[in-house]
């Protein structure tokens, strides 16, 4: 899975979710942009976050998940394979598989420090 499967998926359990934001009420119950609980005892047996350290990451995964992960998608729209170098000479340096590639965001060898920077923690990206 690449970097950006990875992410469209996460885009794809998000947009599925609850819509936010999700707040926790006066109660300590975790809910929903309209006051409404989220956790029944039908899922979790026991409707209580135990720790409120614990809500506070639910809320914030709900309420940053999408933008986050956008914004990182939006990244690897702009730093992408551009291709095989065609500067001079490139063709008595490198054989046919060993050419190496641009990135056309920044115009810096493929992949380019930036796609480095979020495949090390996602995965390659193909795309
Ligand atoms: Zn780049």
């Amino acid at each position: 899975m690449t970097a950006t499967e990875r992410l469209r998926d996460l885009l794809t359990v998000e947009a599925a979710a609850t819509p936010g934001p999700w707040t926790v009420n006066g109660f300590d119950c975790l809910v929903d942009a309209d006051g409404e609980p989220l956790l029944s005892s039908s899922i979790a047996g026991d409707p209580w976050v135990k720790d409120p350290k614990d809500d506070k990451f639910i809320i914030e995964a709900r309420n940053n998940l999408q933008p986050l992960t956008q914004a990182v998608l939006d990244v690897l729209k702009v730093h992408r394979d551009g291709g095989v170098w065609e500067f001079n000479d490139s063709r008595d340096y490198f054989g046919d598989d060993e050419k190496p590639h641009w990135c056309k965001g920044c115009d810096d060898n493929w992949p380019c420090p930036t796609v480095q920077a979020i495949t090390k923690h996602l995965g390659d990206n193909d795309e």
